[in-house]
């Protein structure tokens, strides 16, 4: 990567090349070097705006809100910042860099109306521009850019009322026309036509006509791609296709007859075993009852019988009706496919259905309901490598290793299909991805957030819990798109899987030390010394509980540290876990556990804070709050809304009136940390 002395000559290098950088967020990481560079030479005002560059471009397009990008910064703005946008404006002829200037100016609470006809033309320019780059490198993410461009151009033209013809002309066009070679081929349509369906008032019936044909045509391209084709991104254009005939009021293809035949394919092309199978079988089997086939519909019941009857695991084979079970998920994979992405995940944080109730399978064991499959099971645990673990000889022993067995069996057999499902299904719709998650993280939980550590030699140093984490999210979500889109090699996630897995001491660490609570203790040769303390220790200590509760808990220690149970820290750490024992079902739970944590975030001195069952509100600043326990802190957006929930204000701290803050939420410093759960 070229190095630039400064901003200028920067500026220059993004004159001639922006259109080189497929996503700002390349172009952000060029800013950040240059402001390290000039932080380093103490030249604060050139590494200003340098940050703010920085920031300005990490903002990235977002599948499920790509027209309100600026939004999530013009938060950051003041009247300096957007001296500097109209200056950069003025001197850029650069149509990429020219969208984005004017756009933010236009965000912002002066409203010039020549800053959006700007925009809009730039934006219009722009996705010529990186139509052209896809024509030349059709898998690189040029078709990704052009959506972005064009979508932000629809927007602003349709709010000002401005060239909206035109711009209207050219989605119609890139629909018919885009590139049909490029690997944005589908996507480009997808995005484009659920924007002409959705805007009734803006596209007439008129305008759609033909647009289902060429759903129906790119379907058919999409199963010839080599490899298996993209049968997934096939199936959702027959889908698009069959909403398109539907808003014409006609049926112009056998859209469901195809479906069909391309779920049957899936099922096909995957192992026999994989748990993705039946999901498809039943797919297969609802399009060709539509269709009208009952021939295929009969032969493919009796095959999913025998599908629903083998549900296959690593330690035991035992014969479960899965059929309920997948229908589930199912169900509710669509349900919470069609939220905003910051609503998929507060589900995931917060919700409890995705996992085995700890008082029931206690309850269970205790009244000597074993079930059958247990019965047999020796009073040792035995390792990966067949060595004996743990013996279980007390009757309390032997009872806490029924129960994490049970949970096991809970787990495999009737909640991870429905994870699968519903993780799945929201990557494939973007909902859950590096940008949602990432962006989440940071506006809601201790994880985006900047902590402070004071080191000996290089004084206070910033630092994210979130750096670490996002390499192993990022290849994640990439592998497991490609392989839902592809649908042939099962990704290879032991490197995710094993740097995830040992974060996770580090992170109970830090959550407990946000709580207030020790996490090292003196060294047993030598009591001056401490140590601290490692996974399995931190699970089990007291306030685990109270800042998780029962059920999260035992999830966390079940996955994590329990010998009987799937015991990752310990099997990572000693390398005890065969490269195909790598299961993907690790990398969901791995995501999850992670989530649990994330549901605590700091909150600032100034923000409103309440008891989940307290009767008052107070400053976070307030000495009152650390006396409620953490997992019933709630913050509030603020005092109106309080007293509107009937909290009545504290008269320690007086928090009808705070200050206003002085910092966005998103950095944090110093020592006094307050944890809350945001609602
Ligand atoms: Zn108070």
């Amino acid at each position: 990567m070229a190095k630039f002395n400064n901003l200028q000559s920067l500026h220059d290098h993004l004159e001639r090349h922006a259109a080189d950088y497929a996503g700002a967020h390349r172009i952000s990481s060029l800013f950040e070097a240059v402001y390290k560079l000039k932080e380093a030479e103490g030249k604060r005002n050139e590494a200003d705006k340098a940050l703010w560059e920085r920031k300005f471009f990490a903002v990235q397009y977002e599948v499920s809100e790509p027209k309100n990008w600026c939004d999530h910064i013009v938060a950051d703005f003041d009247e300096n910042t957007y001296d500097y946008a109209a200056t950069r404006l003025e001197n850029t002829q650069n149509p990429i860099l020219r969208a984005r200037y004017a756009h933010v100016l236009w965000s912002g609470p002066n409203k010039v109306i020549a800053h959006a006809r700007i925009a809009i033309y730039s934006y219009l320019e722009a996705a010529k521009v990186y139509e052209q780059k896809d024509c030349s490198k059709p898998n690189e993410r040029w078709g990704l850019e052009v959506i972005f461009a064009i979508l932000n151009a629809y927007g602003l033209a349709i709010r000002t009322k401005y060239r909206s013809q035109e711009v209207k002309v050219e989605v119609l066009r890139l629909v018919r026309h885009f590139n049909p070679k490029s690997s944005w081929s589908f996507r480009v349509r997808q995005e484009l036509i659920e924007v002409v369906l959705e805007d009734k008032r803006q596209f007439g019936r008129t305008k759609l006509a033909g647009l289902q044909n060429v759903c129906w045509r790119l379907a058919g391209i999409g199963m010839k791609i080599k490899n298996g084709g993209r049968v997934h991104d096939a199936i959702d254009m027959l889908n698009l296709g069959e909403k398109v005939d539907k808003r014409l009021g006609q049926t112009s293809h056998d859209w469901n007859l195809r479906r069909g035949k391309y779920y049957e394919i899936l099922m096909q092309m995957r192992k026999a075993g994989d748990p993705a199978v039946p999901s498809f079988c039943l797919d297969a089997i609802e399009n060709y009852r539509k269709a009208g086939k009952t021939e295929k519909v009969r032969s493919l019941e009796a095959q999913y019988a025998e599908l629903a009857a083998s549900g296959r695991f690593s330690k035991v084979t035992v014969r479960i009706d899965q059929t309920e079970v997948v229908k589930r998920g199912r169900e509710l994979a669509q349900k919470v496919a069609k939220w905003q992405p910051h609503k998929v995940i507060s589900f995931l944080i917060h919700q409890q259905e995705l996992f085995p109730r700890y008082a029931d399978i206690k309850k269970r064991v205790s009244a000597g309901n074993i079930e059958p499959i247990l019965m047999d099971m020796p009073s040792t645990t035995i390792d990966d490598r067949g060595h004996a673990s743990r013996h279980f000889s007390t009757e309390n022993e032997r009872q806490h290793r029924e129960r994490v067995r049970m949970y096991e069996q809970e787990l495999a057999y009737y909640k991870l299909p429905v994870i699968r499902q519903v993780l799945f299904q929201s990557i494939r719709n973007g909902k859950l991805s590096q940008e949602t998650l990432n962006k989440y993280l940071q506006q809601k939980s201790w994880l985006g957030k900047t902590l402070c550590v004071k080191s000996p030699t290089h004084g206070m140093r910033p630092y994210r819990w979130l750096d670490l984490l996002e390499a192993s999210f990022d290849s994640y979500f990439g592998k497991t798109l490609r392989w839902l889109r592809d649908g042939t090699n099962t990704p290879n996630l032991v490197l995710e899987i094993d740097s995830l897995t040992l974060k996770f001491e580090g992170l109970l660490r830090e959550l407990l030390g946000l709580a207030g609570v020790a996490t090292f203790r003196l060294k047993r040769q030598d009591r001056s010394l401490t140590e601290e303390r490692y996974v399995g220790d931190l699970l089990y200590k007291k306030e685990m509980r109270r800042l998780f509760g029962e059920d999260d808990l035992f999830f966390l220690q079940f996955l994590l540290s329990e010998d009987a149970g799937y015991d990752l820290r310990n099997r990572v750490a000693h390398c005890l876990i065969l490269a195909e024992d790598y299961s993907i079902n690790y990398m969901h739970l791995l995501l999850l556990a992670l989530l649990k944590l994330a549901k605590y975030d700091l909150a600032q001195n100034n923000e409103i804070v309440a008891s989940r069952n307290g009767s008052m509100f107070h400053l976070a600043s307030c000495t009152l709050v650390r006396r409620i326990l953490v997992k019933n802190r709630i913050a509030l957006p603020n005092s109106r809304t309080a007293s509107k929930k009937g909290y009545a204000a504290c008269r320690v701290c007086k928090p009808e009136h705070p200050e206003p803050a002085k910092h966005p939420r998103t950095e944090t410093n110093g020592t006094q940390h307050v944890l809350v759960v945001r609602t």
